[in-house]
Parts: C-alpha cells; sequence; structure tokens
C-alpha cells in the first residue's frame, strides 16, 4: 500500500518536476514549478509595517521581503473583517457569489455553517497537481468535519478552527470558549507548549523542511496581532517608551509576529528555496477602530487611511500587501496598480500549473505585473458588498471610489482617489454620470451575487443548547425514577 503511494508520488513529481509556468496556464518545460507561501496577519493595521512608515514598530524581515519585491500600494481585500475576507482569499472568488458575508461561528455541531462545499479553494487546485499544501493559523471557515482545512485541499493543519485563540498554553480551556480550545495538529491534538506566535512559526518551519524537495503551499494565517492582547513580557518590554499599554503589546505581538517570518525566511534559505517562492504577505482587513460597538478597541493604526476593521473607507480594506519571489520579481518596486486578495489565488493556480476548468476565479495573475510584461491596473473595479440586507457597499475604480456605509462621516460617499486617496473630501452629488458609472458597474457585479447563507448561526447555536439542554433534563428525570436494584 505504502509504496503504491509512493510510486503515484514519484510518478507525479516525474511529471511535474520538469514544468513551470510564466504564462497564464501553458507550462513551459526545464524549471521548477515554485513553492508559494501566503503569509496573513490578522487585523494589521496599515502603518503597522515598517515598510508603509512606521517608525514605532520593528517589522525588520517584512520589510526586507517588501524592500526586496513589490509593494502593492493600492492592494485590497474582499471584505472588511476576517471570515469572509479569508473565504474570497482561499476560493480566489468574491465571497458574495456563495452568501458568506458573515463570519464563521466555531460550530462544530452545525453542520451548515462554514465555507460552502460547492466551492473549491486554491489549496485542492494545486494538491490536484501535485503541490503539498498546509494551512498554519486560524482557519474561521467552518468547523464541522466536512469543513475542516483537511478536507478543503491541505495536506496538513496546525492551529484552531475559529476566529482567534488566546495565545498562551496555560489558557487551553475544554469547556466553551472556542478562544481556548486546544491547538489542533490535522485531526488530533496539537503540541502547544509556548507562545502560539511562536509555535505556528515553528510547525511553518518543520512544514518546509519536510517538504522541500516537493513543490508545496503554505498558507501561514497568524492570528497575531488579533486581540486577545498578550506578547511575551520581554518583548513587550522593549516598547516601554510606548505610553499606551495595550499599543505596546499589540507592537509586541506584530515583532513576534516578524520574527516568525524570519525563522521562516531562515528555513527557506536553509533547504534552497528561497529564490523560487513566491511570498504574499497581507492583512485580512485592517487594524481594529475604536467604533460605537467597540470604543475600547483603540491599538492600531491605520495611517493615512479613515477608520479601520469593518469599515468600508480605506482603513478597513486597504491593508498592507507584497509579493517577494526572487525568480521572477527581479526589480524591487511600488506597483500602484488595483491589485485584490483574490488575485493570489489566481496567480498560485497559473504559476503552479493547476485549473480552473469552469472559469470561476475572479483575480488575475499578476506574474506577466511581476515581470513587468503586462503595466497599468490589473482590476478595473474592485467591489464590495457587506450584508446585503443592510445596504452596505462600495467600489473602487481606478479612479473614483463610491460607497454606503452609515458610520459617522461616511454615509454615502464619493471620492475622486487619485486626488484625494485619503478620502477626505466626500464630492458625492457632484460628478452624477461618473457616480451612475459605478453604481451600473456595482449593480452588475451584485447581479451575480446570492444572499448571506450565514445569518443564523447564533439563533441555531441557541436552538441547539435547547435541544441538548432537554435532552439533559430528561436524562435526569429517568434517574431520579430509575429502580435502584440492590446487588446481593
Ligand atoms: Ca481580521
Amino acid at each position: 500500500m505504502i509504496s503504491t503511494v509512493l510510486k503515484q508520488c514519484f510518478l507525479l513529481l516525474l511529471v511535474f518536476s520538469c514544468f513551470t509556468t510564466s504564462k497564464g496556464n501553458e507550462p513551459e518545460r526545464g524549471e521548477q514549478r515554485p513553492n508559494i507561501i501566503v503569509i496573513l496577519a490578522d487585523d494589521l493595521g496599515y502603518n503597522d509595517v515598517g515598510f508603509n512608515g512606521s517608525k514605532e514598530v520593528n517589522t525588520p524581515q517584512i520589510d526586507a521581503l517588501a524592500n526586496n519585491g513589490i509593494i502593492f500600494s493600492n492592494g485590497y481585500v474582499t471584505h472588511s473583517y476576517c471570515g469572509p475576507s479569508r473565504a474570497g482569499l482561499l476560493t480566489g472568488r468574491y465571497q458574495a457569489r456563495f452568501g458568506m458575508e458573515n463570519n464563521c461561528e466555531h460550530a462544530p455541531s452545525d453542520p451548515y455553517h462554514g465555507l460552502p462545499l460547492t466551492e473549491k479553494l486554491f489549496s485542492k487546485r494545486l494538491q490536484e497537481v501535485g503541490y503539498r499544501t498546509a494551512i498554519i493559523g486560524k482557519w474561521h471557515n467552518g468547523s464541522a468535519a466536512h469543513f475542516q482545512p483537511l478536507q478543503r485541499g491541505f495536506d496538513y493543519f496546525y492551529g484552531f478552527l475559529g476566529g482567534g485563540h488566546n495565545y498562551f498554553p496555560k489558557d487551553v480551556d475544554l469547556r466553551g470558549n472556542p478562544y481556548k480550545i486546544p491547538i489542533q495538529e490535522n485531526h488530533g491534538l496539537g503540541e502547544f507548549n509556548e507562545y502560539l506566535t511562536t509555535a505556528l512559526s515553528k510547525h511553518a518551519v518543520q512544514f518546509i523542511k519536510r517538504n522541500k524537495d516537493n513543490p508545496f503551499m503554505l498558507y501561514m494565517a497568524y492570528n497575531a496581532p488579533h486581540a486577545p492582547l498578550e506578547a511575551p513580557q520581554e518583548l513587550i518590554n522593549k516598547y516601554n517608551h510606548i505610553e499606551d499599554k495595550e499599543r505596546r503589546i499589540y507592537l509586541a505581538m506584530v515583532e513576534a509576529m516578524d520574527q516568525g517570518i524570519g525563522s521562516i525566511i531562515d528555513a527557506l534559505k536553509e533547504t534552497d528555496t528561497f529564490e523560487n517562492t513566491l511570498i504574499f504577505f497581507l492583512s485580512d482587513n485592517g487594524g481594529v477602530y475604536p467604533e460605537e460597538w467597540c470604543k475600547s478597541f483603540d491599538w492600531a493604526d491605520n495611517y493615512p487611511f479613515r477608520r479601520g476593521k469593518v469599515a468600508l473607507t480605506e482603513g478597513g480594506i486597504h491593508v498592507p500587501f507584497i509579493a517577494h519571489w526572487p525568480a521572477k520579481i527581479t526589480e524591487p518596486r511600488k506597483f500602484e496598480g488595483l491589485v485584490s486578495s483574490l488575485d493570489i489565488a489566481a496567480t498560485s493556480v497559473a504559476i503552479g500549473g493547476a485549473t480552473d476548468p469552469d472559469n470561476l476565479l475572479e483575480g488575475i495573475n499578476l506574474l506577466p505585473y511581476f515581470t513587468g510584461e503586462e503595466k497599468g491596473s490589473p482590476h478595473k473595479a474592485l467591489y464590495w458588498r457587506l450584508e446585503e440586507a443592510d445596504n452596505l457597499w462600495a467600489i473602487r475604480t481606478e479612479r473614483y471610489k463610491y460607497l454606503h456605509q452609515p458610520l459617522p462621516n461616511v454615509g454615502l460617499s464619493f471620492f475622486n482617489m487619485i486626488e484625494d486617496p485619503y478620502e477626505e473630501n466626500n464630492i458625492e452629488g457632484k460628478h452624477e454620470k461618473e457616480q451612475a458609472e459605478l453604481a451600473e458597474l456595482w449593480n452588475e457585479w451584485n447581479e451575480k451575487n446570492i444572499n448571506n447563507i450565514l445569518f443564523q448561526t447564533y439563533p441555531y447555536n441557541q436552538e441547539m443548547k435547547k435541544v441538548y439542554n432537554k435532552l439533559y433534563q430528561d436524562r435526569l428525570k429517568q434517574s431520579a425514577a430509575r429502580e435502584v436494584y440492590i446487588v446481593k
């Protein structure tokens, strides 16, 4: 059995090891296919990396990738908070196409609550052509068995299924709180005996070393620097000069992530895979901002953009976003065209020699832009819809942005993004023709969306609790009424 599997793997290696793709899906002989690493930070502020100008944060590893790669200065995610943004990234499709416009709860008993099984993740597309695939960190796409990573095109999983996790092993608790559940490795328990960001990084390093001879794809989904604010004390101490205590811890969390990324880079260099590994780094949404419902969340820095996580202003969706790939990106630079997290799947599928026979992917293969073969903006327009029932939407073209969201000083807004990239001057109503054009584009896009299907989880869980509670009460009654037999 094992030898048959080995033979099949060997054959696959033979078939694929001599191909690469330089244009679309056309394989070329003679080069090894690249490895792909997608490093996703969680709730990282736009200005909380050195390469975007921060003087407070210490991110030398991320900055080195940025300064030797491409900085997407107009890089966006498809949603302003965690779960839907990840669903867009992993499928390479706008998540509104399949109704995933809300965060998944950690609801292992809910068989309907997760990224719909009709969707194929880019991990699966790569796995089908011989890539070894891993997710390390935060999943947040459904916790029932059939939604879990190993069912969605990943060979290896180390992390947690919910929307976040506490950072220290002492907090692990089997009862209730999804942020405290044991760390999972594949379908079993994962070793967890140090600061979580460090543990995640170590498992990434091990995965790289185990797979140095295969093409691999690693989805490195750090939960840092998402709340809870927790970091090793010695790292927090480095920020004693920062007055705000929460920001001190947050900056330490970012630095721990940067150190972890450094260990990943070291592993690539040690295994001689650094040159031919495409690394994307981005955040899943903007840093937190003290909105009405989370007034105390005030530790991230999205400067120069307005607001943050959850908002459709730039602070919520315009993220730190870079690509690094020494073999193909030979001229480090900033890139101004519109780039989307959707492009990660499209690029990976193209360079990995994987397929998309039904043309489902909505991103653009960025390789020709990396090499300079293509210039200009990969996208004509990017689109957002938060929850269709609530009339929360946005569209950005190269020149304009039109949005609606009932936040203070936002509402219905129209901006000239060339002259006013920080959205300071709302010109809604002053450019009727252009506004109508953007509205038409958005409506066309929205015609292909479906309703949000993830509303009901919380009530569903409440219903499940009632069902279990009734069973429990019935059992208590039976127990009380049971006849006690006497052993003689
Ligand atoms: Ca997030």
